[in-house]
């Protein structure tokens, strides 16, 4: 899931995009030995997901699956037909558990009979999104969108929004094998060290090759978008942007500068410590905004979510992620004691800057 609310435009000197053009519908390119891109489409405005193919003996070791509709079949069946012919997947990894990258696991783990690898919370939080809009967790959200100070009209249409998307998922494969923060994981003839995230989604995969330089972030660093970023109803309080600030700045640690970068959307660049430092500041000054915002008057997030997302006409389901978005903001603002709030009689949060 992903903010197209924010395109951030990278200086050229800062980010280097070594492919100018990605991959047709039925191409694969191969980016460094033994790596192949594909590209598949999605039905949103964000209209396409990056899966990654790294050699494994006699086959192959996909990462990401695309999203659980019919079109992504008939595109994997043509790949599959064509340049794909004749070696086999030998293992499905997926690095989180939106609809766009675990989609179809459960349909190739089937169709090749392979191993299937998760992180454990991402593969929990999978079976979760299968079972979600329950009676119990509509009235949950109502609630939370309501005390954020979302009208009835809104919050309904809030509501409405994500029945059709998170559970955009083949049925899950039955079980799994854990990926974990700190493991190693061999693939063919390169060790890959797994890292984990949160913000985006809570544990997010991500694969690095210290020895070819090759860094597959997922959604968690993406060249031009800012990945999204946001509070839900079942956990409202969480602090998921400090988690997802924390995660980048252990990335910025980690990584050599020279790292090529493998991404979930858009497509590979070099770069890595200048995109994180860019996607930090870009935080920082949604913050700034609304401590600006919030000096004088208490604010509601709804009164906040055009104060910072001002220069965007938002439908619903962008709505959706940019009330998700500044609360995630909100939250990290008041953990850092930036913001102090009260719940006022009308039932509504309202912050203020401290
Ligand atoms: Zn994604």
């Amino acid at each position: 899931m992903h903010s197209k609310t924010d395109a951030i435009l990278s200086p050229a000197d800062d980010l280097r995009y070594p492919w100018e053009s990605h991959p047709g519908p039925e191409q694969v390119v191969e980016i460094a030995p033994g790596v192949l891109w594909i590209r598949l489409d999605l039905p949103f405005r964000l209209n396409h997901v990056n899966i990654y193919l790294l050699a494994d003996g006699d086959g192959w070791a996909m990462v990401d699956t695309g999203f659980g509709n019919d079109a992504t079949i008939q595109a994997w069946m043509t790949l599959f037909e064509g340049p794909l012919a004749g070696k086999p997947i030998s293992r499905v990894i997926v690095t989180h558990a939106h609809p766009d990258h675990v989609g179809q696991a459960g349909w190739i783990v089937q169709r090749f009979a392979c191993p299937f690898y998760m992180s454990q919370v991402e593969y929990l939080q999978g079976v979760y999104h299968q079972n979600r809009r329950t009676e119990e967790r509509i009235v949950n959200s109502r609630l939370f969108y309501r005390r954020h100070g979302m009208d009835e009209a809104i919050t309904e249409q809030l509501l409405g929004r994500g029945q059709d998307y998170l559970k955009k998922t083949v049925p899950l494969p039955a079980a799994y094998r854990r990926l974990s923060d700190g493991d190693d994981i061999t693939i063919g003839t390169r060790t890959f060290r797994i890292i984990t995230g949160a913000g985006h989604s809570p544990d997010q995969v991500m694969l690095y090759c210290a020895a070819d330089g090759l860094f597959l972030s997922a959604d968690q660093v993406l060249s031009k978008i800012s990945p999204n970023v946001s509070v839900w109803a079942h956990e409202p309080d969480e602090n998921s942007l400090g988690s997802y600030l924390r995660s980048l700045k252990s990335l910025a640690d980690t990584l050599p500068d020279d790292v090529l970068v493998l991404p979930g959307h858009g497509v590979p660049f070099y770069g890595v410590k200048a995109r994180i430092k860019q996607l930090s500041d870009h935080h920082e000054e949604r913050c700034q905004m609304i401590a600006e915002a919030c000096k004088d008057t208490a604010k509601t997030s709804a009164e906040l979510v055009p104060v910072v997302f001002h220069k965007h006409k938002l439908d619903a389901h962008q709505t959706g992620f940019a009330a998700g978005e500044l609360i995630a903001h909100v939250n990290h603002m008041l953990a850092q004691h930036r913001l102090t709030e009260t719940l006022d009689p009308d039932g509504v949060l309202r912050f203020k800057a401290a």
